[in-house]
């Protein structure tokens, strides 16, 4: 028998506890050619793209998160959420395999729920980010723009409050990200201060390649 690239994966909903499948990718079937200045991953498998099935949509509830979300909510944020996401939520499945166009879906809601139950900046970040992505898959500049505006502005909240501490991303690689996203929407002066902070870390960091690459960024935009 022929192994399938996808399979169905068993969730429990963090917000109504009921449970759903959604689809996940077999790791063998997940390549990484290359990546774009911005971490994107270009995938040998142009038909494949793991980044659509990152976030779960609950079936029952609508409530959408991913494996970076806490389990706990805060006093009031679950009768929040029940108002503003369940009681207008028409029960639909994102459980099966997923157009770019529903991937992008998927992410709005999980962005959505992300910032009513208050998840990290740093996560929300990469949620944006993800939909800029998908979004540069589709050729669609203005709202990859958009969303990228959205990370770039939410890696900003997470540097100033340092709430990427204990996740796997590092002061340095968010300020690297501040400076990238800021060049790639037009910001030429956040960018140029940003990577300037990356260069200045050189003595210091135990990531040269984030350095170089804020060096080559920085040249670019010089020349
Ligand atoms: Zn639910």
């Amino acid at each position: 028998m022929e192994i399938t690239p996808y399979y169905q994966k068993d969730i429990e909903c963090l917000h109504c506890k009921n449970k759903f499948k959604s689809t996940k990718i077999r790791s063998k079937f997940i390549k990484v050619e290359s990546h774009e200045t911005d971490f994107q991953p270009i995938y040998q498998n142009k038909d494949i793209n793991p980044l659509l099935y990152n976030v779960f949509v609950c079936e029952h509830c609508g409530f959408s998160f991913t494996d970076d979300f806490t389990k706990y909510f805060a006093p009031g944020l679950k009768e929040i959420i029940k108002e503003k996401i369940s009681t207008n939520w028409i029960p639909r499945s994102y459980g099966d395999v997923r157009t770019t166009q529903d991937g992008i879906t998927t992410y709005k809601l999980g962005i959505l729920c992300g910032t009513l139950k208050k998840e990290k900046f740093v996560s929300i970040a990469g949620l944006a980010l993800r939909t800029a992505w998908l979004y540069r898959i589709m050729e669609n500049k203005e709202d990859e723009n958009r969303f990228l505006e959205i990370a770039r502005d939410r890696y900003s909240d997470s540097y100033s409050s340092e709430d990427y501490n204990g996740t796997q991303m590092s002061e340095t690689r968010i300020i690297y990200m501040i400076a990238e996203l800021s060049r790639r929407i037009g910001d030429r002066e956040l960018a140029t201060r940003y990577f300037s902070k990356v260069i200045e870390k050189q003595s210091t960091s135990i990531e040269p390649k984030l350095i170089e690459m804020a060096k080559e960024r920085w040249q670019e935009m010089r020349g």
